[in-house]
């Protein structure tokens, strides 16, 4: 099937030399939207690992780290999506179109998330996205971050008389404004809240829970970089959120509930070796910089859409290194 420049590529890309260039011969392509987990390469599942083992490209975002994106066959190529904090270096439409049209030319696209593609992952919009282009998607679940976050913490995010129940929610608020979420219900006692995203909004988390009435005293714990090797948990309590989110760079849970006063932050992290992030800006994920890994832009493309992609500079006016950006140029007919 050639693809439809229109429907399959994003307005960034077009394609370069025709579908049928970069066809893998007498295969069909098709996209594995893998969890990769937390980030301790020991978390990934053995159906995770398999995926990647057959992977021709690999596309990820900023989350998943750099061992477990070595386990990725040395020749299959590497395209890092990340989003940044302030902006988005790739609209979720344009990586959506990115999916379908490598699967289109015949490859194994793995669609690498950190944790569970389906918790806050937007995996659920890539899937209907292949499911409207006709590309075959199969999905494998990864360890959320927030069961790595209690693990290691020795704190159970359910616990018999403690939390009876528990929540995932999302602190990411639109505007700059504050979350909008079920206040009263996150209020209830003996029950745990894990807020991912939440800790530029921690604040006013924290106030809105305990306007609701959640007592200010209930333990609440902050883990940063869970299962990797730079791990850090604060214990607090929710009336202590805000401040003990003051300290926090990387990526981070706020887990509040009772259950919470079992959490050991002594403990040392269980992760395993080599547990570190992917370069969240892209560098190092441009198939040109891989030589090393003996492939570089231009050389024996399976893809059109792969070998159409090179670096750009950085927007105007927003400085710091190069960007890996697609952009492809389109060959007249
Ligand atoms: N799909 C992911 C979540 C992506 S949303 C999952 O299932 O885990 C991104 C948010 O997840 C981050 O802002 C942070 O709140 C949380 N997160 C992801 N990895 C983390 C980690 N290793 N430690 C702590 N929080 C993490």
């Amino acid at each position: 099937m050639a693809i439809d420049p229109k429907r399959a590529m994003p307005k960034r890309l077009v394609a370069l030399n025709g579908a049928r260039a970069g066809r893998v011969a007498g295969r069909a392509g098709e996209v594995w939207l893998v969890g990769a987990g937390p980030g301790d390469p020991e978390l990934l599942t053995l159906k995770a690992l398999k995926a990647l083992q057959r992977a021709d490209v690999v596309v990820h975002d900023g989350l998943v780290s750099e061992a477990i994106l070595e386990l990725a066959p040395a020749a299959a190529r590497r395209l890092c999506v990340a989003k940044r904090r302030s902006r988005h270096s790739y609209a979720q439409d344009e990586i959506n179109r990115l999916l379908a049209a490598l699967a289109r030319e015949g490859l194994i696209v793995v669609r690498l998330k950190g944790g569970d593609p389906f918790i806050f992952g937007r995996g659920g919009e890539e899937l209907e996205a292949c499911r409207a282009a006709g590309v075959a998607c199969h999905v494998v679940p990864g360890v959320t971050a927030a069961l790595a976050a209690a693990a290691s913490a020795g704190a159970p995010l359910t616990h018999r008389g403690a939390a009876q129940a528990v929540t995932f929610v999302t602190g990411h608020a639109a505007m700059g404004g504050e979350p909008d979420l079920d206040w009263p219900g996150l209020a209830r006692p003996n029950q745990t809240v894990v807020i991912y995203m939440g800790v530029a909004t921690a604040a006013a988390i924290a106030a809105r829970l305990m306007g609701a009435g959640r007592a200010g005293s209930t333990p609440a714990l902050i883990v940063e970089n869970a299962s990797l090797a730079d791990e850090r948990r604060v214990a607090t309590t929710l009336a202590g959120l805000a401040e003990a989110a003051q300290s926090i760079a990387g990526p981070a849970l706020l887990i509040v509930g009772e259950a919470m006063a079992l959490a050991q932050t002594a403990l040392p992290p269980l992760h395993g070796e080599g547990g570190r992030r992917a370069a969240a800006d892209g560098r190092g994920s441009l198939p040109h910089q891989r030589s090393n890994r003996g492939w570089r832009l231009g050389a024996a493309p399976q893809s059109p859409t792969l070998t159409a992609l090179r670096s750009v500079p950085p927007h105007e006016g927003e400085g710091g290194p190069e960007r890996a950006t697609l952009t492809v140029a389109r060959r007249r007919p």
